[in-house]
């Protein structure tokens, strides 16, 4: 009997009929106990179809056949090419010329859209049928997005399904026709609009990924040089005790504890890094990588390279003031009051 190892990527197990025959070890990677319980999570639900699956905690002792997963950052392994069409994108080939910048890709992204994605795979995972029927059906939360995405506590200001996206247990096609569906039923508006640009942002960055590939690790990003030198990987101590910034100390708080900060927090912590604390952005993205239940190598390092200044942002470096910026997002202090 063939033995597989699958790791994050549980895309894959659309396949799962010809993995009832093996022997599967699912060794998920993680680096943070948020990360570790959000996986165990799935490989509950992962149980209800494939019995027999074994849990195994260190993937790098584990003895496997066949690994069916796939790292951006071990890309160039022979099995990652192989594996790399099953990923879990709108498109499944690269759409066009791949534009330097978002805005130009758009357009005709949107237009090679579909109505309806048929191949869509449905979802299996308990958790992930539970939220779309709450975002969707029961909340209606679709035709608020654009007023609520900048929420940065609570549950509904935005979608909240990223982690299920980065580790597959969500299709992005199904996600896309539950939007479809939303509108057919409730009409299409700038909101519902608004959910379908952020997908193709997610859509752009992996395949950004595929143009530049390692760059996404340099220093200088795609702008540059390619500078691969070390950068310093930070503990959790080590960052409270650089700054008094309530905002950040926080946001290090809620990261930490629940594994997730919502996008708005992302890009005012971000800033503080690079802007304030001048430090390295990939050491921020290195940060995040060890904290986010949604990690995702694309539109994580393609987000901080834009923020700093060397990504697709054709405007440079962004700069955003904590206070003004929590004026704005949360002026009732929600954000402070929950974290400090
Ligand atoms: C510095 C930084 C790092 C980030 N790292 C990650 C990461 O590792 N993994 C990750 O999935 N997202 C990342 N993002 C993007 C974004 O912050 C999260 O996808 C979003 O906050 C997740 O919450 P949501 O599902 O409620 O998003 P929603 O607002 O509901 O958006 C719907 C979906 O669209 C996609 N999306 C939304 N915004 C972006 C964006 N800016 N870039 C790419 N896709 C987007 C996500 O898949 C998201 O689930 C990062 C953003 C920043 C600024």
């Amino acid at each position: 009997m063939q033995r597989l190892l699958v790791q994050n990527n549980l895309f894959l197990l659309k396949k799962y009929e010809f993995l009832r025959d093996a022997e599967v070890l699912y060794a998920p990677v993680y680096r943070s106990p948020p990360q570790l319980d959000f996986f165990r999570k799935r490989f509950s639900e992962l149980q209800k179809f494939l019995p027999g699956v074994i849990w195994c905690e260190h993937a790098e002792e584990a003895d496997f056949d066949v690994a069916l997963s796939w790292d951006a950052e071990f890309e160039t392994s022979a099995f990652g090419a192989r594996i790399y069409p099953e990923q879990n994108r709108l498109f499944s080939s690269r759409p066009m010329k791949l534009p330097v910048t978002f805005t130009p890709f758009r357009q005709p992204a949107e237009d090679l859209l579909p109505e309806f994605f048929p191949d869509a795979v449905l979802p299996w995972d308990t958790e992930v049928k539970n939220e779309l029927d709450y975002y969707f059906r029961e909340k209606l939360l679709p035709a608020t997005y654009i007023e609520t995405r900048n929420e940065m506590t609570g549950r509904d200001g935005s979608t909240k399904f990223s982690a299920f996206l980065s580790c597959g247990v969500l299709d992005v096609r199904h996600l896309y026709n539950e939007i479809r569906t939303f509108e057919a039923l409730h009409g299409v508006t700038k909101s519902t609009n608004a959910l379908v640009y952020e997908l193709l942002w997610r859509e752009y960055f992996t395949w950004h990924y595929q143009k530049h590939t390692r760059a996404y690790f340099s220093r200088n990003g795609i702008k540059g040089v390619l500078d691969f030198t070390p950068f310093k990987k930070y503990s959790t101590e080590e960052l409270r005790s650089l700054t008094t910034v309530p905002f950040f100390l926080a946001a290090l708080k809620e990261l930490t504890t629940t594994g997730f900060l919502s996008n708005r927090t992302r890009q005012i912590f971000a800033s503080v890094w690079i802007n304030d604390l001048k430090l390295d952005w990939r050491s921020g993205a290195s940060f995040f990588e060890e904290h986010l239940i949604d990690y995702d190598v694309y539109s994580n390092y393609g987000n901080w390279m834009y923020l700093a200044g060397v990504g697709v942002d054709p405007r440079g470096k962004r700069y955003f003031n904590v206070n003004k910026q929590l004026k704005t997002y949360d002026p009732e202090g929600r954000y402070l009051s929950t974290w400090s």
